[in-house]
C-alpha cells in the first residue's frame, strides 16, 4: 500500500490562512507564493505527504526570513577597533546623522540657489568648508577615497604614465589594490625604486614624454623598518615641478588636524601636503576625519575643474544625505578646540584609560548576569582601525570572559536586540569598553535584560 495517507495542502488554501496573510504583508505576495511552492515541492520530493498547513507555513516563514528578513541594524562596537570598516567606520556625530535624516525626509536646496531661484552649485557648501579648512584653492567630493583616486588618475593620466614608488604599491582590505585601481583608471603604472628604498633620482629617471603625473601613496597599514629610504613630500614635489607635472598625494585616512595635539600618532594632513607642494590631495571622509563615507580631493583650482567636468564624476558623486552629514562634520573643524568633545571618532580615540576602566567596572556585573558566569575587567589595547598603523595601539580596558563556550556566548551577544560585537582572542572573549560611552551605559544594560 502506498503511504499516501493524506495529500499536501493546496497553495490556494494555504494563502487564505491568517499566517500567510502575515507573510504577504511583510514580504509581499510574490515572494510568499514562491516560498510556499518551494516548500511544497521539497515535501513532495521527500515523500512527506500528510504534512499539515501549519508546518508548511512555518517552513516558508523561516525561508523568507532567511532570504529577505536581513537588515542593517545598529550595534555596540566593543571590538576595540574604533574605525571598524565592517561596522561602518567612523561613528558620526548626532548632528550629522540628524542632518542626513532631514535631507532624506524632504526636498532640499541640493542644487538650488535661494537668491536667484535658479540652479545652484551641488557641492558648494562642502567645498567652501574644505577650502577654508585646508587652504586649498578648490575641492571636490565623490563616493569614497578609492573613487577620488580613480577620478583623479582617469582625468589627469588616461593612456599615460604615472610613476609610483615600489614601496607604495599597497593593498587595503583586498578590494583596493593600487595597481588595479590605476589600470581601471586607464593610467599606466611605472614602478620606481625598490620595496625598501626609493630615491628622488629614481623618480627623475622614470619621468619621460609619456608621463602625466607623479603619485605618492600613504602607506599606513604596514611598517617597513631597517634599511629604508623614501622620498619626502617636498623632494617629490620638486621633482614633479621640475618636470612640469602635477603631484597627486593619496593620503588615505588623512586628518584635518594634527592628532599629536591629543597624544595620538601624527597622521599627515592635507594642508601639510599642499604646503609641501602637492597639487592634489585625496583622503577619506569616514576614517580619521570622522564623517560619512566620502572621498575628498583638494588642491589646484585648474585641476579640480578638470575633475569636475569628467563624466566619471557624475557616476561617483555623493547623494544629498551624505553631503548634508559631511557638511555638519566639516563645520565642527572650524572650532578645533571643541573637536575632541563634539566629534565621536576623536572623542573615542582620545578617551582616557581610567574612564574606560570605570565603564568596564560598571557594566561588568550586568554582563556577568547576562552570561551567568564570571566576568572580569582587564587592561587591553584598542586599535585605531581603517588602515591606521596597526602597531599604534591605545591602552584601554575590557570586560572579559574565559573558559568554555565563548563562541556560543559571543553568538548570544550578537543576537541581542542591539547586537554587542566583541573580539575573541587568547582563549578569551574581550568586550573593549572604549566605544561604550557613559551616556550609552543605561541603554547597554537595558539591552542585556
Ligand atoms: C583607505 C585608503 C584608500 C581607500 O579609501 P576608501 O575611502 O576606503 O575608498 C585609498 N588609499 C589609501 C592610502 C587608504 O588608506
Amino acid at each position: 500500500m502506498s503511504a499516501r495517507a493524506a495529500p499536501l495542502p493546496g497553495v490556494d488554501s494555504l494563502l487564505r490562512t491568517e499566517a500567510a496573510a502575515v507573510l504577504v504583508a511583510r514580504f509581499g505576495r510574490a515572494a510568499t507564493l514562491t516560498a510556499i511552492r518551494a516548500e511544497l515541492a521539497r515535501l513532495r520530493a521527500v515523500g512527506a505527504f500528510g504534512t499539515g498547513p501549519r508546518a508548511v507555513l512555518d517552513a516558508a516563514a523561516d525561508a523568507l526570513a532567511r532570504r529577505l528578513g536581513g537588515r542593517q541594524v545598529p550595534v555596540f562596537n566593543l571590538t576595540g577597533t574604533v574605525l571598524h570598516t565592517n561596522l561602518g567606520r567612523a561613528p558620526p556625530p548626532a548632528a550629522a546623522a540628524a542632518a542626513a535624516a532631514a535631507a532624506l525626509a524632504a526636498p532640499t536646496t541640493l542644487e538650488f540657489d535661494l537668491v536667484t531661484g535658479r540652479r545652484g552649485v551641488r557641492e558648494g557648501p562642502v567645498c567652501a568648508l574644505l577650502c577654508e579648512l585646508t587652504g586649498a584653492e578648490a575641492a571636490t567630493v565623490v563616493n569614497n577615497n578609492a573613487a577620488g583616486l580613480l577620478l583623479t588618475l582617469n582625468t589627469l593620466a588616461e593612456g599615460r604614465e604615472v610613476p609610483v614608488s615600489r614601496g607604495e604599491l599597497i593593498e587595503i582590505g583586498g578590494s583596493f589594490r593600487l595597481p588595479e585601481i590605476m589600470r581601471r583608471a586607464g593610467a599606466l603604472l611605472v614602478e620606481v625604486g625598490t620595496t625598501n628604498r626609493t630615491h628622488a633620482r629614481d623618480f627623475a629617471a622614470a619621468i619621460g614624454p609619456a608621463t602625466a603625473a607623479v603619485l605618492r601613496v600613504h602607506t599606513a597599514n604596514f611598517a617597513v623598518s631597517g634599511f629604508t629610504a623614501a622620498v619626502s613630500p617636498a623632494e617629490l614635489a620638486a621633482v614633479a615641478r621640475a618636470a612640469g607635472l602635477p603631484l597627486i598625494d593619496d593620503l588615505g585616512s588623512g586628518s584635518l588636524v594634527d592628532l599629536a595635539r591629543w597624544g595620538l600618532p601624527h597622521e599627515p594632513t592635507p594642508q601639510e601636503r599642499l604646503a609641501a607642494g602637492a597639487d592634489l590631495v585625496c583622503f577619506s571622509g569616514d576614517k580619521l576625519l570622522g564623517g560619512p563615507q566620502a572621498g575628498l580631493v583638494v588642491g589646484r583650482g585648474a585641476l579640480i575643474r578638470q575633475l569636475d567636468v569628467n563624466p566619471l564624476k557624475r557616476a561617483l558623486r555623493l547623494d544629498k544625505a551624505r553631503l548634508a552629514a559631511l557638511e555638519e562634520v566639516l563645520r565642527l573643524y572650524l572650532t578645533p578646540d571643541r573637536l575632541a568633545a563634539r566629534l565621536p571618532a576623536l572623542r573615542l580615540l582620545t578617551r582616557a584609560p581610567p574612564a574606560i576602566r570605570a565603564t568596564a567596572e560598571r557594566v561588568r556585573p550586568k554582563l556577568a548576569a547576562f552570561a551567568q558566569r564570571t566576568a572580569s575587567v582587564a587592561p587591553c589595547q584598542s586599535q585605531i582601525g581603517s588602515g591606521a598603523l596597526p602597531v599604534d595601539l591605545l591602552p584601554s580596558a575590557a570586560v572579559t570572559f574565559a573558559g568554555d563556550g565563548l563562541d556560543a556566548l559571543a553568538l548570544r551577544l550578537r543576537r541581542l536586540a542591539r547586537p554587542v560585537i566583541g573580539r575573541l582572542g587568547q582563549q578569551r572573549l574581550w568586550l573593549d569598553c572604549r566605544c561604550l560611552e557613559e551616556t550609552e551605559e543605561e541603554g547597554f544594560a537595558a539591552n542585556l535584560r
